[in-house]
């Protein structure tokens, strides 16, 4: 029988919590104010809770767990940790040591290892006899070299504060450029990948045989891309502009991750489907969101297979890159030069391979690279993971080969 393994995933204002493999979830969000409670058990419907701290909160999702699950059988709990620093390159089993030094370094991620801290702490009283691992989501990035990872700021910058790039979305970065390798039957370590996480955190990774080489995240997850309400990439000129100019930090804050993005250049939504629904309509807005939105894409991928010196496959993968076909075909025009070429009838139906057939197979021209469509699954990688610590595999060993 397989193992049951927790996903834990506390964030600032709420906690996820999914059984492996059977697939059971809930959800609780807006902790501290009335809680929203909803999961997939059997009998469940959405309803509303009073529940404070993540403590009380993991208590109340394990007591619905109990419907299908006995705690006792819980061997590993995999908790999601957002910012593991240089400290951590590979997931690793949490004993107080790593407690402490992941609450250290609460001052690169305020808002969410705080949180994450919460919920080891919880799972922790509630399930002393499993085992507690934390999968990082920057550690897939720790093969950064200094000249991707530094910023051109003094140096004693990054030496004495850790202000460094560090890229998130690790286990679903590594997860995809596995699968990618996979239907191309090539081992990972013989190809150059450009891996899309698009959806409401956007992401691209240069993953150069098995490496992440480069990310479009930074310090935080506010760099790169364009995102639902995050701003990404932008001249640090026009913060000291609007600073200079009477907003206060908390309100640039508020406008570069929950103004931004797609909400705020469309003036429409940060979901991508209103803005897709409101540009199909004629919308200005939302056209000039969509057209940024690609652009930045398309971009980061040319600069990205200038980085490796070549590139293998594309792949695109979170809510909008599974499942927009129109994104992904703005993404990639303008990148025949690459070899990149879809096919539009598998783009519209949103299958696994999308790239035109090769005109040059079987001739001796260069391979083009293969243009993929994959669903994330980064429960089931933080799983895995957890596992493969509980059996003292090495860790990085995520998804089965
Ligand atoms: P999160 O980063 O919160 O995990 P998701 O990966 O679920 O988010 O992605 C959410 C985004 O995916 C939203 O912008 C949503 O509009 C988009 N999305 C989901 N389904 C579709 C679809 N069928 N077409 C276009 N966009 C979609």
């Amino acid at each position: 029988m397989p193992r049951t393994v927790l996903v834990v995933n506390a964030g600032s204002s709420s906690l996820k919590v999914k059984v492996v493999p059977r697939g059971h979830a809930v959800t609780v969000e807006r902790l501290g104010a009335d809680s929203r409670v909803r999961g997939n058990l059997p009998g469940l419907s959405a309803h509303e809770a009073s529940l404070e701290r993540h403590d009380e909160a993991f208590r109340y999702v394990l007591d619905l767990l109990r419907e299908v699950l006995d705690p006792e059988d819980v061997e590993a709990v995999g908790h999601r940790v957002v910012h593991g620093g240089e400290a951590y390159t590979a997931p690793v089993r949490i004993d107080d040591d790593v407690l402490e030094t992941i609450e250290g370094l609460a001052a690169l991620a305020p808002l969410h290892n705080p949180a994450n801290v919460a919920g080891i702490r919880a799972a922790q009283a509630h399930l002393p006899g499993a085992t507690h691992v934390a999968v990082f989501d920057t550690a897939f990035h720790a093969t950064l070299p200094p000249r991707a990872f530094l910023f051109g700021l003094p140096h004693e910058l990054y030496t004495q504060d850790g202000i460094r790039r560090y890229g998130f979305h690790g286990p679903s970065h590594d997860y995809v450029s596995r699968l990618a390798a996979r239907e191309l039957g090539v081992p990972r370590d013989d190809l150059r990948i450009v891996s899309l996480h698009l959806g409401n955190g956007a992401s691209a990774t240069a993953v150069d045989r098995g490496e992440s080489v480069d990310t479009t995240m930074g310090l935080t997850p506010l760099d790169g891309l364009l995102m639902g309400t995050r701003a990404g990439s932008i001249d640090p000129g026009v913060l000291l502009h609007l600073l200079r100019n009477g907003m206060d930090v908390d309100e640039l804050d508020d406008l570069l991750n929950k103004r931004s993005g797609l909400l705020g250049v469309s003036g429409v939504s940060n979901d991508m489907r209103d803005v897709r629904n409101a540009a199909d309509g004629g919308h200005r807005g939302a056209r000039r969101a969509l057209a940024v939105f690609a652009y930045r894409i398309r971009k980061t991928i040319g600069a990205y297979a200038a980085a490796m010196g070549g590139l293998d496959a594309v792949v695109f993968t979170g809510g909008i890159g599974e499942n927009d076909a129109s994104i992904r075909a703005e993404s990639l025009a303008g990148l025949e030069f690459l070899g990149l070429r879809i096919d539009p009838q598998a783009n519209a139906v949103n299958a696994r391979r999308i790239d035109a057939a090769d005109e040059s197979e079987g001739r001796d021209g260069p391979r083009k690279p293969a243009i993929f469509v994959i669903p994330t699954d980064e429960e089931r990688m933080i799983a895995e993971s957890a596992e493969a610590v509980l059996d003292g595999r090495r860790s990085e060993a995520g998804v089965s080969p």
